[in-house]
């Protein structure tokens, strides 16, 4: 990933990393690390954090380690792992050889965990977990001791060793740091580093039948690490004296703990745990559902990754919670897919259009320009006959002044085609216009009025012999209110999902996207940015609609031909 240009705006930590460089702290060095819980997919929010840590180890000549903090053995599935790394490197991230899981630490944790316990420093408490916090109290008040609290290291020794051998069941014994349990930070009042779980871990299988607490492991994989800056969301700041009291009485190494804020997005919910009831219930098809906010989503939506890179490098770091416009990720969106996708025209609602003076069996083809912005781009040609198809929305029975569209005794452009008037409409039983009537004028071919004469309107069309009929997935926001997460009173964030967040219509296309593959950009003119499925299949491609183009119509309309 090379996204640190004159544009990269410094921030804060990179302050910090300058001032660290110039006391020559950790001599020079810069280890950042991405250490994600393998629970579920990654989202946009994760991408915040992987770019900012790996843009800071790529322009400070460092280390970007991509870790997985696996020390929880119920959650962890491999099939998360994979999907981890998947969208780690698809975002442009590469952390080569530098893959690592805590899980592999375990050993060393258990040994720091004895080191404690020997000098006195942890002890192996057998209150309940409703006792435990019970005995934890409040912030505004002291807290009382463990009954285990001043028991001997021998003491304590033993009973670690033997809840490692699995002598105990879940829950029986926790370790807990002996720290300070009057102080006005709860997580510094003896907090459990140790636990009894009988589980199965997908990397060390039945190895192990205690683990170690986050906050335990996380310090101590950084250490082990030599990470120098420890870059997490600011929900960790009231853990950074237990971070640092842990490795300090280990008197081993200490990397700097930095928190940021996280990134929340309007009118989507962020969290793994909230992603998961959404795929569970069904209510989205998978973690990688278009509408998710998810990297496997955003992806199959057809969101580019230099598009999240921009959007990460335009929200910039701070230490200050906001709800960022969702708008600005779609603005980065169309930014990159205008420059880079190829122009086709497409039909979403179909009216058929018949040109009574073209010949029934002739045909001919136009030549259309497939990128405007990028001229290396070249041309392709559009095959044109009798019958086409239009947008149901660009022809109007009744139709006001200013509706620059079809329209009975009106002309309009066919893109890159021809001029057509309209002569007359037939209808069915229901009183729905079914067929559109026209005439050409052959002197028009290619688009332009022969005598020079003011054509206002321009709209696409598709070939009713050519073109492709393609199933083709709209999309809408996925709740209907800008912040699902800040619960009314009695309503949860499901209370507010769009029941119209999709649909799917079958658009007519130009053929030329039976070759395309999974990933690949469109733009329809006039209709949006779209990308091919991984559900398309050889000759029968389906689309998503990644964004609706903006002021569209303005543009059109203003502009003429464009
Ligand atoms: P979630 O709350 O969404 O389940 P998490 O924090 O539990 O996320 P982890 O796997 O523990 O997910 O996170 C890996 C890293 O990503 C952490 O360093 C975390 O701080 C960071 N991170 C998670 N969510 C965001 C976010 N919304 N914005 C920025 N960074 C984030
Ligand atoms: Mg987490």
């Amino acid at each position: 990933m090379d996204d640190t240009t004159d544009a990269t705006p410094t921030n804060f930590i990179r302050e910090i990393i300058d001032e660290d460089n110039g006391t020559g702290k950790y001599e020079g060095r810069v280890v950042t690390r991405f250490p994600p819980e393998p629970n579920g997919y990654l989202h946009i929010g994760h991408a915040k954090s992987i770019c900012l840590n790996a843009g800071i180890a790529e322009s400070y000549g460092g280390t970007f380690h991509l870790r997985f903090d696996d020390t929880n053995p119920e959650k962890e599935e491999d099939e998360y792992v994979a999907s981890i790394k998947e969208d780690v490197r698809w975002l442009g991230v590469d952390w080569g050889e530098h893959l690592y899981y805590a899980s592999n630490y375990f050993d060393e944790m258990a040994a720091d965990a004895e080191a404690l316990i020997a000098k006195g420093k942890a002890y192996v408490c057998s209150l309940s977990t409703e006792a435990f916090k019970d005995y934890r109290g409040v912030p505004t008040r002291p807290g009382r001791e463990s009954p285990s609290r001043d028991t001997t290291p021998e003491r304590n020794l033993d009973l670690f060793r033997r809840m490692r051998a699995g002598e105990f069941e879940d829950g029986a014994y926790v370790v807990r740091a002996k720290i300070d349990m009057a102080s006005p930070n709860l997580h510094m009042r003896d907090p459990a580093i140790y636990r009894i779980k009988k589980a199965t871990h997908h990397n060390t299988g039945d190895t192990w039948c205690i683990y170690p607490m986050y906050d335990f492991a996380h310090c101590i994989e950084d250490s082990i690490e030599r990470v120098t800056h420890s870059i997490c969301t600011l929900e960790f700041e009231v853990h950074r004296p237990l971070y640092d009291w842990i490795l300090e009485e280990l008197e081993t190494y200490r990397p700097q703990q930095i928190e940021f804020a996280r990134l929340n997005l309007t009118y989507t919910v962020m969290s793994k745990r909230k992603v998961q009831v959404l795929v569970e219930n069904g209510i989205v098809d998978g973690w990688d559902d278009p509408r998710l906010p998810t990297i496997a989503g955003l992806r199959r939506r057809g969101f580019p990754a230099e598009a999240i890179r921009e959007f990460c490098r335009r929200i910039g770091v701070t230490k200050v919670a906001s709800l960022t416009d969702m708008a600005l990720l779609e603005h980065c969106v169309r930014g990159e897919l205008n420059l880079r996708a190829p122009r086709i025209l497409g039909v979403l609602n179909p009216l058929k259009l018949i040109i009574d003076n073209y010949p029934e069996d002739e045909e001919e083809t136009f030549e259309a320009v497939n990128n405007p912005e990028d001229e290396s781009a070249g041309k392709r040609p559009l095959s044109f006959c009798r019958e086409l198809y239009i947008e149901r929305t660009d022809f109007m029975e009744d139709p006001p002044r200013k509706f620059h569209r079809l329209a009975i005794g009106r002309e309009v452009r066919l893109r890159y085609a021809c001029l057509v008037t309209c002569t007359e409409v037939v209808k069915d039983e229901n009183g729905e216009i079914t067929e559109v009537h026209c005439t050409w004028d052959p002197e028009s071919r290619g688009g332009a009025a022969p005598d020079g004469r003011k054509v206002r309107g321009t709209i696409h069309w598709a070939s009713a012999r050519h073109a492709l009929k393609v199933e083709t997935r709209l999309y809408d926001r996925l709740f209907t209110v800008e912040n699902p997460d800040e619960g009314e009173e009695g309503k949860t964030f499901l209370d507010h999902v769009n029941p119209a967040s999709r649909e799917t219509v079958t658009a007519y296309v130009e053929p030329s996207l039976a070759e395309g593959a999974a990933g690949d950009h469109y733009q329809l003119e006039r209709l949006g940015y779209f990308t091919l499925d991984p559900d398309s299949s050889a000759g029968d491609p389906v689309l998503n609609r990644t964004l609706p183009l903006r002021d569209s119509w303005s543009k059109m309309q203003k502009g003429g031909q464009r």
